[in-house]
């Protein structure tokens, strides 16, 4: 049976993206807590309702690597949807209050996202198509769930225009206008895995670059990074160039200042979402290293084996499962609650 919108109760905001919000609501016919999310949908009504239908597919989506689903319904330009809660948040949540997370953990995180993508794509032929830290949930059960993946391809096109700053994450063959494939989904897994264990988004163009000690050293050094400063990977991009190859941001200088990276890089420039994916396309993809850090050889390969830039290349979901990173992890699931409930219990 499915949940209406008469049963629930707001508790309070969980957090907002670009499409909607998310507020943790008490259901007062079950007596359980579950995450509401409102989406702004500018479509008239039919499509509301074929939008409606096709969510309902998620009824049908039952694996423990995908956020479970109670149901939808139409909130005045809104449409509603109710999912699981997941107690700790959101991978991005969690490292940006809590800095990097440790490899291990992100080994199983890397580990869930590939089963919940097999899942879907096996039992559903549906492709996520926006796999990134923020669409990642964890609770402190320690299980590590996905969400907001692609079931409706209405729901996709109403709210495309407001979609610019997720891009990031997208594949080379994507913004080279190639269909999605789950090889798509392979490579922003990537791209996660790197940001989760650097704890910052990865595409500055200093991967090789002596610079980048300034960013980290600084970063970890800060007593307490408070949101409000946090490197946004949605906004605009810092850019530590000795020699730029990409034209600069049509940004102001005031709107630089704004961004931390840029003062921490001094004399940096940032980069905008056009320039981010003319560097995507262009440039080698990023690695997972870090001057401070050693990461383990078979962590640095399983991550490699996301990004590599021809699709045909990259490496498929079902062998990613199999590589020695994911075979030989010895992390329980009792060790990822003890680690969910350490990033719950900080603040
Ligand atoms: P974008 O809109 O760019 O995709 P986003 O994924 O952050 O960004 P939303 O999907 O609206 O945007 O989610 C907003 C935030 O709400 C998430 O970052 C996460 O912190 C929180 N959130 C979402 N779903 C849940 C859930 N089921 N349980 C707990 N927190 C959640
Ligand atoms: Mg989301």
């Amino acid at each position: 049976d499915l949940v209406k919108d008469e049963d629930l109760e707001i508790i309070h905001d969980l957090g907002a993206g670009n499409g909607g919000t998310v507020t943790k609501v008490w259901n007062k016919k079950r007596n359980c807590v579950m995450a509401r999310k409102l989406i702004l949908v500018d479509a008239k009504p039919s499509v509301r309702k074929q939008i409606l239908r096709e969510l309902q597919i998620m009824n049908d989506c039952n694996s423990p690597y995908i956020v479970g689903y109670y149901g939808c319904f139409p909130v005045d330009v809104h449409v509603g949807i109710v999912i699981e809660l997941m107690d700790a948040g959101s991978l991005n949540d969690i490292y940006r209050h809590n800095g990097p997370v440790p490899i291990e953990v992100v080994g199983k995180v890397a580990e869930a996202v590939l089963h919940g993508l097999m899942y879907l794509y096996d039992v559903h032929r549906i492709i996520h198509r926006d796999i990134k830290p923020s669409n990642i949930l964890a609770n402190t059960n320690g299980e590590i769930k996905i969400c907001d993946f692609g079931v409706s391809g209405e729901l996709i096109n109403s709210i495309a225009n407001t979609f610019v700053g997720t891009s990031t994450y997208m594949s080379p063959e994507r913004i080279q206008g190639a269909p999605y494939t789950i090889k798509s989904d392979v490579w922003s897994l990537g791209i996660s895995l790197i940001e989760l264990a650097l704890g910052r988004f990865p595409f500055t163009d200093n991967q090789d670059n002596e610079n980048d000690n300034e960013f980290e050293a600084l970063s970890d050094t800060e007593e307490d990074p408070g949101p409000e400063h946090d490197f946004d990977p949605d906004a605009t991009l810092p850019l530590s160039t000795q020699r730029p190859k990409l034209p600069p941001a049509d940004t102001t200088k005031k709107e630089r200042r704004k961004s931390k990276g840029v003062s921490l890089a001094g004399g940096g420039h940032t980069m905008s979402i056009l320039d981010l994916l003319q560097h995507i396309v262009n440039e080698p993809a990023p690695r997972l290293t870090s001057r401070r850090k050693t990461f383990p050889q078979e962590a640095v390969t399983f991550v490699q084996d996301c990004l590599y830039k021809d699709p045909a290349e990259r490496t498929s979901p079902q062998d990613l499962l199999a590589s020695d990173w994911i075979v030989n992890s010895k992390v329980t699931q009792s060790d990822l609650k003890t680690w969910a409930l350490s990033t719950v219990s900080e603040d």
